[in-house]
């Protein structure tokens, strides 16, 4: 980077606010793509860590009137590349807006700075008597401003939705330095075209979101977890539509295959309960009324039980929970070293069985393993496409395009919630019209004319 880009960036932030040096940057030019993307080309880039979005809004200007390509950066736990710079750029990484600025009990909402971690928040909230924020992408490193603009799900989504729909309100700074203030504590806003709902899934793309204004809910009071086991994919997958068509809410309806659960298990030293079958089901019950959790509890798994259960286990105690969780929740973890990839497409809940079938025969017929876990209340899975001795497989690109049309065939999508990053840029037009990808060039175009902030990311560069 020129010096004297660094010198005016040091004037803005501060000297000790400015990393020039790689043994410094280097722990932001990747996120949790690390293997599909090197970013060597960017390797000149510095970090800045502004301390107000006044200075955001400094940094933006000069960025802009330099054209100097700035990278927004939360908590780097992202899956598509997206905080990833692909040449010199200003990393931008919000981590010194660490404030939650107010928890309103009154009208259940919450109000942080972006770069407030979800652990943060979630230890705030456990100073209240009964709030509760559901949004929990498997990873509590993230920012609030990451899981915003990444639109995050995780798997309370059955109940709760997504982030979109716990966002009310955002402080973002446009690529050109000007501060905006969308929405606010409002159930209902019918100004003008949604703004708050565009910047909403984003990736960093249209401006940099300082502030963020979440809705929160009461807790409920009892919870349960239900482990169920069945013999075959088609059986466990077959009965969460039924569980949904009930009327019963679950908090999460989890898929994970019994290889992947017990590698998982292994990773962190737990024991994973169940021994018959092949691929469990996993249900998170909150209710109320400690009578409401067991009449539920009971209701699904009789309905498991029609649909050829092998194994049910009701899970009251936290320590139980939480084991079963843990295992669930940490299966990334366990075998991201052999992954050469995890994806995240969705179909409609109904369709998931043909869905996975038709992955599977893929696999099949390129020879390769694609373990597999999800939110499959959502129609959410995660398939993994892992390597071949230590490496990228040969078929990886093409298999994975031929999966990405198996989703769009049932009518779904290529990402659920990972989002386009700079790792599915390519992939974009197996599912979005040359017309739709026009309108988002065009809106790009609109907040960042010079196409500045975060270029690469869900479109190609200016
Ligand atoms: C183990 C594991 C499990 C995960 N499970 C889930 C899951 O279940 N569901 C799910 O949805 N995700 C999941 N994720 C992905 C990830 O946690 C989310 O995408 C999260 O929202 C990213 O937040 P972050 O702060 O780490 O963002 P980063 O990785 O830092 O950045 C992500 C994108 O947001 C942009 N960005 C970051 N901060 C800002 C800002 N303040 N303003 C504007 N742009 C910004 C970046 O430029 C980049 O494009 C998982 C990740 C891991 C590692």
């Amino acid at each position: 980077m020129r010096a004297e880009v660094i010198e005016s960036l040091k004037q803005i932030v501060g000297e000790d606010w400015v990393l020039t040096s790689l043994d410094q940057t280097k722990g932001y030019l990747y996120d949790e793509t690390e293997e599909l993307m090197r970013p060597e080309a960017a390797e000149d880039s510095i970090v800045v860590k502004p301390g107000t979005t006044e200075e955001i809004a400094e940094i933006m200007k000069y960025a802009n009137k330099e054209l100097i390509p700035v990278v927004p950066r939360g908590g780097g736990t992202g899956l598509c590349g997206g905080a990833i710079p692909t040449e010199t750029s200003i990393i931008l990484s919000d981590e010194r807006l660490n404030k939650i600025i107010e928890i309103d009990e009154e009208n259940l909402m919450a109000t942080c700075e972006a770069g407030v971690t979800l652990a943060d928040l979630l230890e705030k909230l456990r100073e209240y008597d009964n709030l509760f924020f559901p949004i929990h992408p498997g990873d509590e490193g993230a920012h609030i401003g990451g899981m915003v603009v990444e639109n995050a799900g995780g798997a309370k989504a059955v109940r709760h939705g997504i982030m979109r729909n716990h966002v009310k309100g955002l402080e973002v700074v446009l690529p050109t330095g000007e501060i905006v203030n969308l929405g606010g504590k409002l159930i209902k806003n019918n100004s003008g075209l949604d703004l708050l709902h565009l910047m909403i899934g984003s990736e960093g793309i249209l401006g940099i979101v300082t502030k963020a204004t979440l809705k929160l809910y009461p807790e409920s009071k009892y919870s349960g977890t239900l482990l169920i086991s069945f013999d075959n994919r088609r059986d466990a997958i077959g009965v969460v539509p039924k569980i949904l068509q009930s009327g019963i809410i679950p908090l999460a309806i989890e898929y994970m295959e019994r290889d992947i659960a017990l590698e998982s298990a292994a990773h962190i030293g737990e024991k994973w309960p169940a021994e018959e079958g092949s691929v469990d089901v996993i249900v998170m019950l909150s209710e109320n009324k400690e009578d409401d959790l067991y009449e539920k509890s009971e209701v699904i798994a009789e309905l498991c039980e029609e649909h050829n259960a092998v194994y049910t286990m009701i899970a009251e105690t936290t320590k139980e929970q939480r084991s079963i969780l843990a295992v669930r929740s940490n299966v990334y973890t366990a075998v991201v070293h052999d992954a050469a990839d995890a994806l995240d497409m969705a179909v409609p809940v109904a369709s998931i069985a043909d869905f996975m079938n038709d992955i599977f025969a893929l696999a099949e017929k390129y020879g390769a393993r694609t373990p597999s876990v999800g939110h499959a209340g959502d129609g959410n899975i995660h398939n993994f496409i892992m390597r071949e001795n230590g490496e990228r497989p040969s078929y990886f690109d093409e298999l994975k395009e031929a999966m990405y049309k198996t989703a769009v065939k049932y009518g779904g999508t290529i990402t659920a919630e990972h989002g386009i990053g700079k790792t599915r840029v390519s992939n974009l037009a197996i599912q979005l019209s040359q017309k739709e990808i026009e309108l988002i060039k065009g809106i790009k175009k609109v907040f960042d004319p010079n196409g500045i902030l975060n270029p690469g990311t869900i479109v190609n560069k200016r």
